[in-house]
């Protein structure tokens, strides 16, 4: 469960986020919608602490991530991220880049780590490239295979940051269909997308940010039916 309160981000005089406030309840799945700069992609940085906070809190099962002491390593462990740049390292193997980080924190065993990836890899429809190096996959395979080494440290919770934004359309769909797999798996996550059937197909709530707040949320199919909010309606006028 994760719990943001009242979240600021400022960078100078720049405030991005306004006074943050939300819950993701174990197992939900929640996407967050809104126009370009309203802070979607700053919210999920600080969400694992990629970003400072510059007041207010983020709890994870009751433990505030934003403190001066915690443990970032055991943070990222707990909550995996998915960004539109998948990051993979260009000279390992498929699986290397999969088990780098459990082997490299402690986490499980070489011969563990590589037990694990395979099956991850499998599980992202990728098992036959283990060996392969990301330069000769497609981007959609790229991204996959991501979407494993995140999944590699076990996390608690997803975060997929515009997953699909930087895939020709014909890979959007392999993707979206990994996630959707996760989704029905209980996993709890947050999603930023612009693929709004998606959106409204796979979140248990959707969240729409204007301007570093929540403007409006709701069950996806009553918010994207029945927006409330003027700027809700603005915004999805615009993109559905
Ligand atoms: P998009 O849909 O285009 O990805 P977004 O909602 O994800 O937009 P953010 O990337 O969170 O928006 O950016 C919100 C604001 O914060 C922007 O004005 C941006 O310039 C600013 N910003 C983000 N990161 C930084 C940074 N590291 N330093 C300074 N300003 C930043
Ligand atoms: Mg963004």
């Amino acid at each position: 469960r994760v719990e943001v309160v009242d979240l600021h981000k400022s960078f100078g005089s720049n405030d991005v986020l306004k006074g943050i406030d939300l819950t993701i309840a174990n197992g939900e799945v929640i996407a967050i919608i809104g126009p370009s700069g309203s802070g979607k992609s700053t919210l999920l940085r600080c969400l694992n602490r990629l970003e400072e906070v510059t007041s207010g809190h983020v709890y994870v099962d009751g433990e505030d991530i934003t403190e001066k002491g915690v443990n970032l390593d055991s943070i990222r462990q707990r909550i995996g991220m998915v960004f539109q740049h998948f990051n993979l390292f260009p000279h390992m193997t498929v699986l290397q880049n999969v088990t780098l980080a459990p082997v490299e924190l402690g986490k499980l065993s070489r011969t563990a780590a590589n037990e694990r990836g395979r099956e991850l890899l499998s599980r992202v429809g990728l098992a036959e490239k283990a060996a392969a190096r990301p330069a000769q996959l497609s981007g959609g395979q790229k991204q996959r295979v991501a979407i494993a080494r995140a999944l590699a440290m076990d996390p608690e919770i997803m975060l997929f940051d515009e997953a699909t934004s930087a895939l020709d359309p014909e890979m959007v769909g392999e993707v979206l269909q990994v996630i959707r797999d996760l989704a029905k798996s209980g996993m709890t996550m947050a999603l930023v997308t612009h693929e709004m059937g998606f959106a409204r197909e796979v979140a248990d709530r959707v969240i729409f940010m204007a301007e570093g707040v929540v403007v409006e949320q709701g069950d996806p199919r009553e918010l994207f039916a029945n927006p409330k909010e003027h700027r809700t309606q603005d915004f999805l006028s615009k993109v559905l």
